[in-house]
């Protein structure tokens, strides 16, 4: 595929503030923000991250796309026994705990300067593949990475697109997602 000339217009380019809903962003109608909200799984606890989705099984096959099964591969980086070795692989890494439901890596792959304070994932957004369209070094003897890459949805039954070109430096000598780059 050639990714410069990809059907997609490039109206679906947008930065990761939007995906998913930016934090802060203001509260959809009808679902009210609160602890112990009966939409939520938690404990009542708060910490300012939103409980794992813990109704959702663990895949048998890493959905990052490797063909790995989730264990010997992006699992390994979410429960911190490893990390990432490449820019990409923290990608793929990140783009895994979307599908997974897995906020709290999200937040931990985040440079510190440029996280969130808190995450919410949308329940309602099933994701259904990456691509790596390119990437720009982000290896192994490398401080700093693009990675552009395309991550496929579906929410209420329509699909979706998410194209980024995200930038990735080493922070304490680990890979973190610092933001997104102009395309
Ligand atoms: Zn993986």
């Amino acid at each position: 595929m050639c990714p410069r000339h990809h059907r997609n217009p490039p109206s679906n380019v947008f930065d990761l503030r939007l995906w998913p809903k930016r934090p802060g962003a203001p509260k959809r109608s009808g679902t009210p923000d609160r602890p112990g909200a009966p939409d939520r799984s938690g404990s009542g606890e708060d910490d300012g991250v939103a409980r794992r989705d813990s109704q959702r099984a663990e895949p048998t096959t890493c959905p990052c796309g490797q063909g790995l099964p989730y264990a010997d591969c992006c699992r390994r980086l979410h429960t911190g026994s490893a990390d990432a070795p490449t820019a990409e692989a923290l990608m793929r890494s990140r783009y895994a705990a979307f599908v997974v439901g897995d906020p709290e890596y999200l937040l931990r792959s985040w440079h510190t300067s440029t996280r969130p304070p808190r995450l919410r994932l949308d329940p309602g957004q099933r994701w259904t593949g990456l691509e790596i369209v390119d990437t720009d070094r982000g290896g192994l003897f490398d401080s700093t990475g693009t990675v552009e890459f395309r991550a496929h949805y579906r929410e209420a039954g329509r699909p979706g697109t998410v194209a980024e070109r995200s930038r990735f430096v080493r922070e304490d000598g680990r890979w973190v997602y610092l933001d997104a780059g102009s395309t």
